[in-house]
């Protein structure tokens, strides 16, 4: 079939440029379902424009959202929303840098988790704070200075660059402030969907809703002394890029000395989970990143065409944010309901827990996303691993495969595929 005639135009195999030979090789369709669309759309008269949206739309986010302007022929029923684009987000602008949240007000079904998005430029503080959920972060540019203090008081405080992660437990208070030369941007993930990070325990906030002659008690100084602090909250604030982290930690650890837990993670020193031709799967969760009592995460990077295996996660929900490339994602939701969305660099991604999805790289340039769950523990199943350990004949009964398919199936979870 010759490009751009109407007919191409409104196949769905023209609108995307995706054969379906490519769909069934990503194991979209199976080949008699590819060959079905095939004669489905050859025995379409000329003039079926079922498909066709004469009225006003948005082309540019049409154009970006493929699988929901024209969904698959597998999707089905309603699905709830499971995309949120920073992009769409508020963005809260401070002298020293900006934030920005997705959380279960800005995308409903993110119950489990939340996020947030801050730039802090170089000397830019996000201050002295601490809230109730936990906090596990992914730096995305730059460099950064994060301080705490653990639960006996003893001083926590190190740099960190593109890759690394932290993890501060509830209650910890922390701060984060960007480095020389152009500061940080990082992305937050709380163990709570109706987390907001503009509702922390902020150091100023709270002194300035202090009365003073208690704070001069408090601190058995004079109120004079007092006078210059700030009377509402500062949240982002510029300061001057702080000296020598050695100088840094020396002083903060004072008599008590500096504490014995690392709450920072260096990802990018530690080997890959899984690595195949397709890509790679590193997983941090407790057993690796001791702090991490609550958070676990994999950061998965996807070469173009490669897909992360159809799966299922039972123990937790999933909250994904895109770090770059274009993917899409079905999630299969029962009853007979699946809805296909299509995910590129900045976007949040949700799957409820145990439900089947795959995530595949629909660019043509390599796709990393995180995957985050509230547990201490990463765990998922494939879709292969089930059928490769369940008697072969039972399997065959169900699906109508033969043999030779059957045993070409995977048999030890390659979690990026092809391998
Ligand atoms: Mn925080
Ligand atoms: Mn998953």
């Amino acid at each position: 079939m010759p490009k751009g005639t109407e007919k191409d135009r409104w196949t769905r195999r023209g609108f995307l440029g995706v054969g379906s030979a490519a769909l069934a090789a990503a194991g979209m369709l199976s080949a008699k379902g590819a060959a079905g669309q095939g004669q489905e759309s050859a025995q379409k008269p000329k003039t079926d424009r079922s498909r066709s949206d004469p009225g006003p739309t948005n082309a540019a986010l049409d154009a970006a959202n493929p699988d929901s302007n024209n969904p698959l022929a597998t999707d089905a029923g309603g699905v709830q929303t499971f995309k949120y684009p920073f992009s769409f987000a508020h963005k809260r602008l401070h002298q020293g840098g900006w934030s920005r949240e997705v959380t279960v007000r800005e995308l409903a079904v993110s119950k489990a988790l939340a996020g947030v998005n801050m730039r802090l430029t170089a000397g830019g503080v996000r201050e002295l704070h601490w809230h109730t959920a936990a906090e596990w972060a992914y730096m995305l540019y730059g460099t950064a200075r994060i301080t705490c203090i653990d639960s006996d008081g003893k001083s926590f405080v190190t740099d960190v660059k593109e890759g690394d992660l932290w993890y501060f437990p509830p209650g910890i208070p922390h701060s984060i402030q960007g480095l020389a030369p152009d500061g940080t941007e990082f992305l937050l993930v709380f163990d709570d969907g109706n987390f907001s990070e503009y509702e922390t325990v902020l150091l100023s906030d709270w002194m300035a809703h202090t009365p003073r002659d208690v704070m001069a008690k408090n601190f058995g100084v004079s109120q004079g002394a007092l006078e210059k602090m700030p009377r509402k909250e500062l949240f982002i604030f510029q300061a001057e890029v702080p000296g020598p982290l050695a100088e840094d930690q020396r002083i903060a650890a004072g008599a008590l000395g500096v504490s014995p837990i690392d709450f920072a993670f260096r990802t990018m020193q530690q080997p890959p989970t899984k690595r195949s031709k397709s890509g790679e799967v590193r997983v941090i969760d407790s057993s690796s990143f001791k702090v991490a009592a609550n958070i676990a995460a994999a950061v998965v990077t996807l070469r173009p065409g490669g897909l992360r295996e159809l799966h299922w996660h039972p123990n937790a929900d999933e909250w994904q944010f895109y770090i770059g490339g274009k993917a899409r994602m079905t999630v299969f939701a029962t009853g007979g309901r699946a809805r296909t969305m299509d995910f590129e660099t900045g976007d949040v991604g949700y799957v409820l827990k145990a439900l089947p999805h795959y995530i595949e790289n629909t660019g043509n340039t390599e796709l990393k996303f995180l995957e985050m769950f509230k547990s201490s523990y990463y765990q998922d199943l494939a879709l292969s691993e089930w059928l490769t350990h369940t008697p072969p004949e039972l399997v065959a009964a169900h699906l109508n495969l033969d043999k030779t398919t059957l045993d070409a199936l995977p048999k030890t979870k390659p979690v990026i595929v092809p391998e």
